[in-house]
């Protein structure tokens, strides 16, 4: 019944946010980037943040929280599955074919942005590995 009005479904994780006052610039090592299934390869070009701790954020490299998130929108394909109690991860998949973004793939872009590490979207969606 429910499934015949819900339109869609929002995953959300809070991320800590690199401290503006000490992020500077650092490589990834190869373990780092493989704990997202990311070689050197795929991010060649991209640059990477941490926080090198100060006064400001306590000595933690973080300030505050940013939002990552993914959004599964229901089609028909998707109410069928989740009316026949298909598994979770039957119903992701047809999510992704669908082109869903998610949790992780949001983290990356954040990671991208500067505004998070690494650390921090790895440790956020460790059950959100597709
Ligand atoms: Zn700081």
């Amino acid at each position: 019944m429910i499934t015949a009005t819900l339109e869609g479904v929002v995953g959300q994780r809070l991320v800590r946010r690199i401290c503006p006052r000490c992020r500077e610039e650092f490589t990834p090592t190869e373990e780092m980037l493989w704990e997202l299934q990311l070689r050197s390869e795929d991010v060649a070009g991209r640059t990477f943040f941490r926080g090198g701790g100060c006064d400001y954020c306590r000595g933690t490299g973080y300030s505050g929280r940013t939002g990552i998130f993914e959004i599964m929108l229901l089609d028909d394909e998707i109410r069928q599955l989740i009316n026949d109690r298909a598994s979770t991860n039957a119903i992701r998949e047809a999510a992704r074919r669908r082109g869903m973004r998610t949790l992780r793939e949001s983290g990356m872009l954040t990671i991208f942005d500067g505004l998070t590490t690494i650390e921090e979207v790895v440790s956020q969606t460790i059950y959100e590995q597709l």
